[in-house]
């Protein structure tokens, strides 16, 4: 047998045992069904509420007092969660804290989203984060998401995904009349404004001024009890009607909407399911916002953080301020967040020996950002260190990964904002191919990857 070439020595299908692939694989069945389940937020806080509540975790509110080995569940808003299990040793000394982000690039209604042109009835949408919009015309889209009614009523809407259910669709110009269009800009030639979606093409015979919208309307109101004003107190997206599929050949590929990053909110809660009583007190934290840069009161710039440690220390024997501040710097964190993978495709914005690939391992980010890591974290190398260790020490396939080329173009995750507490953070996570597409693709032996990392931090890693 010849000599192995140096690019498949770091090879994650080359470095796993046999035992090691086939979890892998099985791992990753799991993990399509959490994709097709969980496709905005609130369904991922449903998600993970359910299964922590299965395994033991109990709502914090709950509990009177905290010992360590002790499994705790914590909310706000419907749409960001932790799960934690409280370690050996002193709460006060710090946690090790891993966080994903459970929103995604999407389409969302605007508050009055519903109107009739040229006998069709269509929804106006705003879209959230970065999208290419060419992506979203010419597909089946499903509607997710809740609406508030006036006086409080919540109704939930989950339109599109049984293969038997009605979708939407954003209609894109037929290749005939774009010769205009296909001259443009890509970015300029389809605009925000265009992303209308079908929502009704049968009038009703009432002699109504809007015939088909007030067949819709009715039909909301069948349906639903809504009538036009509620849109005004919803939050509904659009998101791909598809489902997750295994992709290659050798089904070694999960190709899906959402995995960025629920690729690692998936990867981080089996690590702290499968966890032992740690050490430190682990937090596995499930956050919104980050695609739209951490705003809001659910996002990372927010104080959330820091409550959700007050609270558990208020437990623990009481949270003042120092002891709070104290904690929190003396936490080490593992962002979990997606990198961008080299695309054979794309060669021109990557930079070979520093960006990452599909099927070498977990990535460890150290810095991102833009225009000379402008809006990055970069993480400090005493702490690179300890992570390098602790992989190695426990069989965790990696690899290093900036975001292309430099000037390239540029991104961010949340561990700028975990880092103003002080402690230690870098960002660690899967390669994705098509990142931000409506159809992501990650390596089977990455996501088992990612998972034995969280793992490791959560039960080993003593700082
Ligand atoms: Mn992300
Ligand atoms: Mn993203």
């Amino acid at each position: 047998m010849s000599e192995i070439g140096e690019d498949l020595k770091n090879n994650a299908w080359i470095k796993m045992n046999e035992e090691e692939a086939q979890g892998a694989y099985l791992f990753a069945d799991n993990y399509i069904d959490f994709l097709n389940l969980a496709k905005t937020e609130r369904e991922a806080v449903e998600y993970v509420r359910k299964i922590a509540l299965e395994h033991g975790f109990q709502p914090l509110d709950q509990v009177k007092e905290i010992k360590a080995g002790d499994k705790l569940y914590m909310e706000a808003k419907g749409k960001i969660c932790a799960l934690i299990i409280i370690g050996q040793q002193d709460l006060r000394k710090g946690i090790n804290l891993v966080v994903s982000h459970i929103d995604t690039p999407r389409l969302d209604l605007k508050p009055r989203p519903l109107y009739e042109a040229e006998g069709l009835s269509m929804l106006k949408t705003h879209y959230y984060g970065g999208i290419k919009k060419y992506h979203w015309l010419a597909m089946p889209l499903a509607l997710h998401g809740v609406i508030f009614k006036k006086d409080g009523t919540r109704v939930d809407v989950q339109l599109g995904e049984d293969e038997n259910d009605l979708v939407f669709t954003i209609a894109d110009l037929l290749p005939h009349l774009a010769k205009e269009q296909m001259e443009k800009k890509m970015s300029e030639a389809i605009t925000g404004e265009s992303l209308n979606a079908l929502i009704g093409s049968r009038p009703e015979a009432t002699g109504a001024k809007d015939p088909v919208k007030s067949a819709v309307l009715k039909m909301l109101e069948q349906r639903y009890g809504i009538e036009e004003d509620d849109f005004t107190s919803a939050e509904l997206q659009f998101v791909p009607a598809f489902k997750a599929r295994h992709v290659g050949l050798d089904r070694s590929m999960v190709g899906g909407f959402g995995q960025d990053d629920r690729i690692c909110a998936y990867t981080s809660l089996r690590a702290i399911l499968d966890a032992a009583i740690p050490q430190r007190t682990a937090m596995c934290l499930f956050a919104d916002k980050e695609e739209i840069g951490s705003s809001g009161n659910t996002g990372l710039q927010s104080l959330v953080v820091e409550l959700f440690v007050a609270e558990l220390m208020q437990k623990a024997g009481g949270a003042d301020y120092y002891t709070v501040r104290k904690a929190l710097a003396d936490s080490y964190c593992l962002s979990a967040d997606v990198n961008g993978a080299v695309d054979p495709n794309y060669l021109d914005v990557f930079e070979k020996m520093n960006n990452s690939y599909l099927g070498r391992g977990v990535v460890l980010t150290k810095y991102t950002g833009s225009r000379g890591k402008y809006d990055s974290n970069d993480a400090n190398p005493e702490f690179l260190s300890q992570i390098r260790r602790l992989f190695d020490d426990n069989r965790v396939i990696w690899q290093v990964g900036e975001l292309g080329k430099v000037d390239a173009g540029g991104g961010g995750t949340v561990a700028q904002y975990v880092a103003r507490y002080g402690m230690e953070v870098v960002d660690c996570g899967p390669a994705l191919l098509g990142m931000h597409s409506p159809f992501e693709v990650a390596s089977k032996a990455d996501i088992y990857m990612a998972y034995k990392a969280y793992n490791a931090f959560f039960n080993s890693f003593t700082g």
